[in-house]
C-alpha cells in the first residue's frame, strides 16, 4: 500500500510529503468480520476441528495458547470447461503442456506465461555477478539468526537483480518479530521512515494469524531507503520469501518514479509489479510448476470487494475472471489506474493480484530489461499511458483487452 501523508506546517505553505511505499503484503486480517463463518485467526473451540465455508476447508489449529482457524485450503470443485482442474489431485507429476515457441499478448499460455516470466527474471539475474552484503540489516534481539540469513540471501539477490537501476550502500532493513512491539516502535523512531499507524498496532493485528507484513519508506534524514519487516516466531510461511524482493522493488520504484517528482503512478503497476517480482525472485527455486505463485495470487483474491461489503470472499474475483470479456477487463483495470493515497481503498479492486497478473504477462512477452526500461521512462515523461504505448507498442486499453483470455485462466 502506498501512502502519501501530507503534514502542513502552519508557518509556511510548504507541504512535506512523506512517502510510504508499501505494506508489503496485507495478510488477511479478521477483526472487522462479524460473520459466523470460520475466518483465519478467529477463535475456534477444538484443535483439529474442520469446517467448510465458501469452497474452503478451514482447520482449527493451535497458535500459542489459543486455538484459531487457519487460512483454509480451497476445496476442489470440478469445472467442466477447465481440463487442468479435472486432473486428479493425487497426481504428483502432471504432464506439462507443450511450451509455446514464442509468447505474444495474443497467445498468453495459461501454464507457460508465468513460468517464462519468472525464467526471464532469473536468467537475467544469473547473468550478473552476484553482489553481496550491500545494505545494513538491523534485527531485534529476538529475531532468529536463520531468519536474518534468509533475508540477507533474498536481499543480495534483489540488489544484484536491480543493480543497473538502483543501488544504495546506505540502505537499511529492519527486521523484528511478532513479540517485538516496543522494539519496533522505537526502531521506527531511531532509524526513521514513516508508517500510517503505530507499528505495534499493526503487529498486534497481523499476529492474530501470522506476522509477515513489510513496509518500504525513506528515512527522514538523508532520505535513506529503508524497509521494515515483521517475521513470526511461531514459524514462517514458505511464501514469506516474497516479502524482501517485493519491498526492495518499491525502493527501486522510489528511485525511478517518485524521486523524479512523478506521482501519478497507477496502483496496478505499483503494487502489482512488486507482487510479481516478489514471487519471481522469492519463489523461483521453490516453484518449478508456477503453482506456488498462482496459489499466492489467489490468496490475495479476498481483497477484491469493490462494493466494500467487508466480507472476505476468495470466490468473488474468481467469478468475475471466469467469464471476463475484453471490455470487462478494461473495466476491471480502470479503477487500478488511480494512485494510492492515504485515504484510498484501492485494494478493494484487487490491485496486488490483478497487477501481478498484468506484470507477469508484460515480462513474459517483452522481457525483464524492457519492463525496466518502461520504469525508467517515468523519469522522462509524465504520461504513463503514452510511455506504455511507446514502450510496448499498443495502447493500455488494448493491453487490458488482450489480457482477458489469460485472466479467465486465473479464475
Ligand atoms: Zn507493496
Amino acid at each position: 500500500m502506498s501512502i502519501f501523508q501530507e503534514a502542513k506546517d502552519d508557518n509556511c505553505v510548504m507541504k512535506l510529503k512523506v512517502l510510504i511505499l508499501s505494506l508489503g503484503l496485507l495478510v488477511p486480517t479478521t477483526s472487522a468480520l462479524a460473520s459466523a463463518a470460520p475466518s483465519p485467526g478467529s477463535k475456534c473451540s477444538k484443535s483439529g476441528q474442520t469446517k467448510i465455508y465458501k469452497q474452503r476447508k478451514f482447520t482449527c489449529v493451535k497458535a500459542g495458547n489459543k486455538t484459531v482457524w487457519n487460512k483454509g485450503v480451497q476445496v476442489k470443485i470440478s469445472k467442466p470447461n477447465n481440463t487442468q482442474s479435472n486432473s486428479s489431485p493425487k497426481d504428483p507429476s502432471p504432464t506439462l503442456p507443450a511450451r509455446p515457441d514464442r509468447l505474444t499478448l495474443d497467445n498468453l499460455d495459461p501454464y507457460w506465461t508465468q513460468r517464462i516470466a519468472m525464467e526471464k527474471v532469473n536468467s537475467y539475474l544469473r547473468s550478473l555477478n552476484a553482489i553481496k552484503d550491500v545494505g545494513k540489516i538491523i534485527s531485534s534481539p529476538k529475531t532468529p539468526k536463520e531468519y536474518v540469513q534468509t533475508e540477507r540471501t533474498l536481499l543480495d539477490k534483489s540488489v544484484t537483480l536491480w543493480s543497473k537501476y538502483f543501488m544504495n550502500e546506505n540502505m537499511k532493513i529492519v527486521i523484528f518479530t511478532n513479540e517485538d512491539s516496543d522494539w519496533a516502535d522505537s526502531a521506527l523512531i531511531e532509524h526513521g521512515g514513516s508508517f500510517p499507524n503505530k507499528v505495534s498496532d499493526e503487529i498486534k493485528k497481523q499476529s492474530q494469524f501470522n506476522c509477515n507484513f513489510g513496509f518500504a519508506t525513506l528515512a527522514d534524514q538523508g532520505r535513506t531507503p529503508i524497509y521494515y519487516m515483521c517475521t513470526d516466531l511461531r514459524g514462517r510461511k514458505s511464501s514469506d520469501t516474497h516479502n524482501t524482493p517485493h519491498e526492495y522493488f518499491h525502493l527501486v520504484q522510489q528511485k525511478l518514479v517518485w524521486a523524479n517528482g512523478f506521482q501519478e503512478f497507477p496502483v496496478w503497476l505499483h503494487e502489482g509489479s512488486a507482487t510479481f517480482f516478489g514471487t519471481a525472485v522469492g519463489f523461483f527455486d521453490d516453484d518449478p510448476t508456477g503453482k506456488k505463485s498462482l496459489d499466492f495470487y489467489k490468496e490475495l483474491y479476498w481483497q477484491y470487494d469493490p462494493d466494500n461489503t467487508g466480507v472476505r470472499n476468495f470466490e468473488r474475483l474468481k467469478g468475475v475472471l471466469s467469464s471476463i470479456s475484453p471490455e470487462g477487463a478494461v473495466k476491471l483495470y480502470e479503477p487500478l489506474e488511480k494512485t494510492q493515497t492515504n485515504n484510498s481503498n484501492l485494494h478493494l479492486f484487487g490491485h496486488y493480484a490483478l497487477g501481478a497478473i498484468a506484470t507477469e504477462a508484460l515480462v513474459a512477452v517483452y522481457g525483464f530489461e524492457t519492463y525496466m526500461e518502461f520504469m525508467q521512462d517515468f523519469s522522462k515523461r509524465n504520461d504513463w499511458k503514452a510511455n506504455f504505448e511507446n514502450r510496448f507498442g499498443l495502447s493500455i486499453q488494448d493491453f487490458y483487452k488482450k489480457l482477458a483470455p489469460y485472466l479467465r485462466t486465473k479464475a
